[in-house]
Order: structure tokens, then C-alpha cells, then sequence
């Protein structure tokens, strides 16, 4: 998990996670997933981002089952939600 990943607004399936990138994205880097350079973010960032707005704005819509998300990193859910796991790293 050393390897920086970004994620475009076009390849995220979450309406608010595509707003976050929106948002805090830019395009100096191109998107891991589709090349495209368009604005993107690093997951990294995009975690941290998820981390803060998570209990506020996203928890009702994981479930009950991810509840135990609380204090701790958030990459795995984006990882989950982007539906990509490992299999593009590199
Ligand atoms: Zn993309």
C-alpha cells in the first residue's frame, strides 16, 4: 500500500465521495484506474477526507455491519467502495 493511487469523480460509484474529489481534487496527477487526467485525489486523501465527514454524513448508508470503522483508518471502506481492492496496484 506504498504505491500513491488517485482516483478520478468518473470512477468512484458514490455521489458524495465524486463531490469530495470534486472538491478537493486536482488534476496534476492522472487517475490509476481509467488514466484519464481529470480531477482526481489520492486515496490516501481521499481516506482522510472520508474519515472526517464518515460518522456525520455516511455511516447510515454502510450499515451495521462496518460500524466498527470508529477512530480507525478508513482506507479499507474506500477500497470497498471503489470496488478495486489490489488488483490494479502495481
Ligand atoms: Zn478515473
Amino acid at each position: 500500500m506504498n504505491i500513491p493511487k488517485y482516483v478520478c469523480h468518473q470512477c468512484v460509484p458514490e455521489k458524495y465521495i465524486q463531490k469530495l474529489i470534486k472538491v478537493e481534487g486536482d488534476k496534476e496527477n492522472k487517475c490509476s484506474y481509467c488514466k484519464k487526467k481529470i480531477l482526481n485525489i489520492s486515496i490516501a486523501k481521499l481516506a482522510d477526507l472520508f474519515d472526517e465527514m464518515i460518522d456525520v454524513h455516511y455511516e447510515p448508508m454502510l450499515g451495521s455491519s462496518r460500524k466498527d470503522t470508529s477512530g480507525s483508518d478508513a482506507y479499507p471502506i474506500i477500497i470497498d467502495e471503489l470496488q478495486v481492492s489490489d488488483k490494479l496496484a502495481v
